[in-house]
Order: C-alpha cells, then sequence, then structure tokens
C-alpha cells in the first residue's frame, strides 16, 4: 500500500484545498484517456484512492491514525469499519464527482454519461442611472465553456467514437470482494479506466482533451428592462456554462450595479434632487426649469426633458417640491415614481451699497431689525427636511 500523501505529493498537514488541488492536477495528468503509458491507469487509480480518503475529514483520520479505510481489516478491526461507507450507510464517499459512486447505492451503478448539464453562470454589469430607468440593451463579454468546436463535443479526434472500455466491458463499474471475519464484502466501484462512463476515447481531441468543450470568451447583447435597480438579476436561459461532453448549457445570471448620479438619487421609484434658489426668488415666488432624468436617455428630446417648477411665494429652505410620474419607471406595473425637488435658499452674500441699503430698508419695514431667533422644533424641522433630501 502507497502512502496517500506521497501519491497526492502533499504534506501530511495539507489542507482540504490543496489537496483537491493536487488531485486535479494528478487526475488529469494520468487520466487514461489523455495518458498514452498504459502504466498511468493503475496510478490514476491510486489518485482516486488517496483521494478518496484524504478529501473525507473521517476517512483521513483514520488514515492518519495508522487505518486504511478503503481496505478490510483498516482502522483496527469493526471500528474501523463504521466509516467505511457501506450501501445505504452515511459516510458516502464525495470525491469531486469523478468518482460518484465509490460504494454507489443501487440507483448508482451502470456506466453514466459522459455529457452533463453544465453549470449556470454570473456576469456582473454596470449600469447608468437612466440606463436603469429606462432600460437599455448592452453588450456583455461572457466567457463560459462552450462546446469544443474541433469534436463538436463528443470529445474524439478525427471524427472518432468513444470504444467499449475492456476493464469493466461497458459496465460503468467494477465489483471487488474483500474477505473479512465478518464475511464477504462486496463493493461496487466505477471502473478505473473509464471513470465509469463505460466506454473510453482511444484518440481524445486535441483541442479539449476529450473534455467536449472550450473555454471561450463571446459578447452578446443583453436587454435590460425599464426600472431595475442594484442586485436585480436578468436571466438569459441556455447561456451558462456548456457542460462535459458538450451537454446542454446553464444559464447565465447577469447581475446590475447601477451607479451613483451626481445629481438624482434614487429611492425606490422615486428620484431626489436639491436645487439652489435666490433668497429674493423665494420670497417672491418664481418659476424655474428643472431637467429631469429624461434628457439622459438616448436620443431624448432635451426640451421634453425639462419641467416647469412652480415655486410659490414665501418657499423656504429645505422645502420639497414634487413633478409627479419624472422618478423612474415601474419595474412591474404601469406608471413612474416622483422627482422630489428639494430647495435650498440662497442667501447673497456679496451686496453692493445701493443693495445693501434696499435690505435695510426692507427689514425696517418689516421691524426685523432687531430680530428674535426663533427655535426650530419637531420632527418634520428644517434639519430633518435637508437630511431626507441629502442623505444617500
Ligand atoms: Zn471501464
Ligand atoms: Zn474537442
Amino acid at each position: 500500500m502507497s502512502d496517500y500523501y506521497e501519491v497526492l505529493g502533499v504534506p501530511r498537514d495539507a489542507s482540504s484545498e490543496q489537496i483537491k488541488k493536487a488531485y486535479r492536477k494528478l487526475a488529469m495528468k494520468y487520466h487514461p484517456d489523455v495518458a498514452d503509458d498504459p502504466a498511468s491507469a493503475e496510478t490514476f487509480k491510486q489518485i482516486g484512492e488517496a483521494y478518496a480518503v484524504l478529501s473525507d475529514s473521517s476517512k483521513r483520520q483514520m488514515y492518519d491514525l495508522g487505518g486504511d479505510p478503503l481496505r478490510s481489516g483498516g482502522g483496527g478491526g469493526a471500528g474501523g469499519m463504521g466509516g467505511f461507507g457501506f450501501p445505504g450507510g452515511a459516510g458516502g464517499f464525495d470525491v469531486g464527482g469523478l468518482f460518484d459512486a465509490m460504494f454507489g447505492a443501487q440507483g448508482q451503478r451502470g456506466p453514466r454519461s459522459r455529457v452533463r448539464k453544465g453549470q449556470d453562470a454570473l456576469v456582473r454589469l454596470s449600469l447608468s442611472l437612466a440606463e436603469a430607468a429606462f432600460g437599455v440593451t448592452k453588450p456583455v463579454r461572457v466567457e463560459t465553456a462552450v462546446v469544443c468546436p474541433s469534436c463538436s463535443g463528443r470529445g474524439a479526434a478525427d471524427g472518432g467514437e468513444p470504444v467499449t472500455c475492456s476493464t469493466c466491458h461497458g459496465q460503468g463499474d467494477v465489483q471487488s470482494v474483500q474477505h473479512s471475519f465478518l464475511g464477504d464484502i462486496r463493493t461496487v466501484q466505477p471502473c478505473p479506466t473509464c471513470r465509469g462512463y463505460g466506454t473510453v476515447i482511444p484518440n481524445p481531441c486535441g483541442e479539449c482533451s476529450g473534455e467536449g468543450r472550450v473555454r471561450s470568451t463571446r459578447t452578446i447583447n443583453v436587454k435590460i428592462p425599464a426600472g431595475v435597480s442594484t442586485g436585480n438579476r436578468v436571466h438569459l436561459d441556455s447561456q451558462g456554462e456548456v457542460g462535459p461532453g458538450g451537454g446542454p448549457a446553464g444559464d447565465l445570471y447577469v447581475e446590475l450595479a447601477v451607479s451613483q448620479h451626481p445629481v438624482f438619487r434614487r429611492d425606490g421609484d422615486n428620484l431626489e434632487m436639491v436645487a439652489k434658489l435666490p433668497m429674493t426668488a423665494a420670497a417672491l415666488g418664481t418659476e424655474v426649469w428643472i431637467d429631469t432624468i429624461d434628457a439622459e436617455v438616448e436620443g431624448a428630446d432635451a426640451a421634453d426633458a425639462r419641467v416647469k417648477l412652480e415655486v410659490p411665494h414665501g418657499t423656504q429652505s429645505g422645502t420639497r417640491l414634487v413633478l409627479d410620474g419624472r422618478g423612474v419607471p415601474r419595474l412591474r406595473g404601469a406608471g413612474r415614481g416622483d422627482l422630489g425637488v428639494t430647495l435650498l435658499v440662497q442667501t447673497p452674500t456679496s451686496l453692493d451699497e445701493h443693495q445693501r441699503e434696499l435690505l435695510r430698508q426692507l427689514a425696517t419695514a418689516r421691524d426685523e431689525n432687531r430680530p428674535e431667533a426663533t427655535v426650530d422644533r419637531g420632527p418634520k424641522g428644517f434639519f430633518s427636511r435637508l437630511k431626507d433630501a441629502f442623505d444617500g
């Protein structure tokens, strides 16, 4: 019996990640489908056994204590067999999908298909606020496994076909009988020569090493619906990873992130902005034009995107006025949110002598030459209104 740590070339305190990595590397190198040397099948089998033990914490512990969970009598008699993983027991092996059914349950026997469904893939896409609000179609670069163009997913070079495995005669698994004082123990495991497929590819495709798939980058146009926000995902059927053996692709998810906007802050379907207004205009009342987010839609009419905002006389700093239906279109259902405009009244900072005199006269007329400070109270005071407008 060879030392499992030596077989995998890892130190005795290797992490499970190290063990997995070493196994993957060796398994690829010695896999009978790719290695020419006939001795590699035996090496491959040893690698599989070493990994089966070291990747399972309870079996690894047993092995470290001097037992061998793969061989009868190991681990100190019956006690050692507790971790054996008999069919129906809880201790089944999980060795990264290659030896799915080392001590397989009844249903797992027989050759398994080379062709399996691929995994889902995830890409991230950044959007401007206007793109998220009104929807957009954007090109997205996606890197996934695709069907190998050389062998069309079959894994064999030059149009060859897989042939029946001579080790297991196409069964996909092999039986072994171990004699112990408890009686014969019959175990079934995937055939080490063909990895349980029942067939081998004598001349694997050079481009995909017999995997039937290769990695590739492509650009696809993704349609983003109106009203999305950060964290939303767009689901694209069958655009994910192609499976082993050129199996059907998983799905692709495009996760969206919406950038901050210099003017507008989003609050659900509403947008919030802050606009400055001269003190005199706030006192007398006026109307101002506001450029809405609509101006940022490609091909938008700038005039249509401007909206008149009526500012009543006597408007206080921090007042929030609402432009109906100028927020973000709702993702589900009709209509749009609103645009809230919080006004900041600007006190003039540079006055000439004439202007100063006018203000003095105004102050005298309003009996405000020596005003008393009045305290702002309550939850909807100026500061909380201002905070509402700026937060985000
Ligand atoms: Zn076989
Ligand atoms: Zn190929």
